[in-house]
């Protein structure tokens, strides 16, 4: 059972289609018609007040008005084809009516007409009933000056009615054949219409259900096909988000699993038998190195989950190179241990717009990773350049390298070339994707070169922020 929002969409779509085109019709309907009727009005008015005038006319030269004298003057105007012809005087007087079955000549025409025309008006009048048009117009005849009477035709046209007639019957049978084709189209484009909605919902529900793998086929090249596409795009990214999320999730337990199964076994061999003091503290030494890769794996986590979240934090304009002396600094020990050189080419500094904190967190992974994967009496350099737009950072190494098929993985989570030689070294495999999680976060890029056997360069750039030029 469809809910019921379906049915009144699909309802208010034909109903709208309907609603509108009614009005439009029977707008066109009511103007066609008015714009007829006034069509005939207009020319009829001319027709029939030129007719009275020309009669008029003719009658004004007669010195008296009576019936022989006007019967003789109007049967020279051939012409006129009206269905009466009343002459008055100007009394009203009639002295002149072309119908002879009813005449009403020596009576007073009582027509409003005649009356207003001896007001010396020329005058039109029209009906229209039953498909023929009644028109009346009335004119004074004025003679040198002075009003004589005045002349009333009448004239019953049932053809022009009938064309007014048809024309009107046309228009309304045009106007509810196109209304019910609107009915019908519109009913059909509704339904195409909710039916592609309702597919998009049934989409919905699905991925909701949690089958991201659903695509959509909307078909068409209409807005709807675009929202499709936009649609089947974004439960792409869902699809690839949720598979991220499950690998972290069972990278990160499997990660977690190893330092604790380690525990585990050292306690239980250490509650288990009977040792003496020495072994007893190597092996809760061993369980102390177990804690602290638990910590430090705990602490990248917490990083990790930091670099993805884009909180508002404080930028700053900073110069490179303190961080990066802060950063040897801390390493110096370590790299001494390991017998590395650092040499740091620093001259060519300049400002970018950072967060500090990333900026250390970057160079420290880095330069770690650079100690950590050198061989003994190996150097690592760091340079600071920069080109017409970006700050550049190379951290070259003279390290292991990494071999060219890894060289696409490095940067995904837990992932390890040599997990044994990592993980003696008190590696997670999280350094370098919590790097590029920062570095992105920060606006720049990072790229990596590596030979094996012979060393690595990272390459992070940042766009340059010349303090001094933004100021001006
Ligand atoms: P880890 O904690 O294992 O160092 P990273 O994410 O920092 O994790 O590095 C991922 C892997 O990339 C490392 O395990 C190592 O194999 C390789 N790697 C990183 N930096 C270097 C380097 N400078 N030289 C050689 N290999 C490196």
């Amino acid at each position: 059972m469809l809910p019921i929002q379906f049915r009144s969409t699909h309802f208010y779509y034909a109903l709208t289609y309907v609603v509108v085109t009614f009005i439009v019709l029977v707008f066109l309907n009511v103007y066609c018609a008015q714009i007829s009727q006034e069509l005939f009005y207009n020319s009829k008015k001319t027709s029939m007040i030129e007719k009275s005038n020309m009669v008029a006319s003719e009658i004004a030269n007669l010195n008296t008005l009576n019936t022989t004298t006007v019967s003789n003057a109007v049967s020279e105007i051939t012409s006129l084809r009206v269905n009466r012809l009343i002459v008055t005087d100007n009394t009203g007087n009639v002295v002149f009516d072309s119908n002879t079955e009813n005449s009403i000549v020596g009576k007073f025409a009582l027509f409003p007409e005649i009356a207003n025309a001896l007001e010396v008006n020329n005058v039109f009048t029209w009906s229209y009933s039953k498909g023929a048009m009644r028109s009346n117009a009335a004119t004074p005849i004025i003679q040198y000056g002075i009003l004589t009477g005045c002349v009333y035709i009448s004239e019953t046209d049932s053809a022009q009615g009938a064309l007014i007639d048809s024309l009107q019957n046309n228009i309304f049978m045009i106007t509810l054949i196109l209304e019910v084709l609107v009915f019908l189209f519109s009913i059909v484009f509704s339904t195409v219409f909710t039916k592609r909605l309702r597919r998009i919902m049934t989409s919905i529900r699905v991925i909701r259900a949690g089958d991201y793998s659903h695509k959509l086929e909307m078909g068409g090249h209409d807005e709807l096909s675009v929202l499709g596409d936009e649609f089947n795009e974004l439960t792409e990214k869902l699809q690839s988000a949720e598979k991220q999320r499950r690998q972290f999730v069972s990278d990160a337990s499997h990660e977690l699993k190893t330092p604790l199964a380690s525990i585990k076994l050292l306690t239980d061999s250490i509650l288990h038998n009977d040792m003496d003091m020495a072994t007893v503290r190597e092996f809760v030494s061993d369980i102390g190195t177990e804690a602290e890769r638990l910590n430090k794996m705990s602490q990248k986590l917490l990083s990790l989950s930091k670099s993805e979240t884009y909180e508002e934090e404080e930028y700053e304009i900073a110069y490179i190179a303190p961080t990066v002396q802060r950063v040897v600094r801390m390493l110096s020990t370590i790299a001494e241990e390991h017998h590395i050189e650092i040499v740091e080419n620093l001259e060519n500094d300049c400002p970018i717009l950072i967060i500090e904190d990333d900026l250390y967190q970057i160079l420290f992974n880095l330069v770690e990773n650079g100690i950590k994967y050198n061989v003994p009496n190996g150097s690592l350099t760091i340079t600071l350049s920069r080109n017409d737009e970006n700050a550049i950072i190379r951290v070259e190494d003279t390290g292991v390298g990494i071999p060219e098929e890894s060289l696409d993985s490095i940067f995904e989570r837990f992932y390890r070339v040599d997990k044994a030689r990592s993980r003696k070294s008190g590696g997670s495999g999280l350094g370098l994707s919590i790097v590029r999680g920062l570095v992105i976060k920060n606006r720049g890029e990072i790229a990596v070169e590596s030979t094996e056997g012979k060393g690595t360069i990272f390459t992070v750039t940042f766009p340059s922020f010349d303090t001094e030029e933004e100021m001006r």
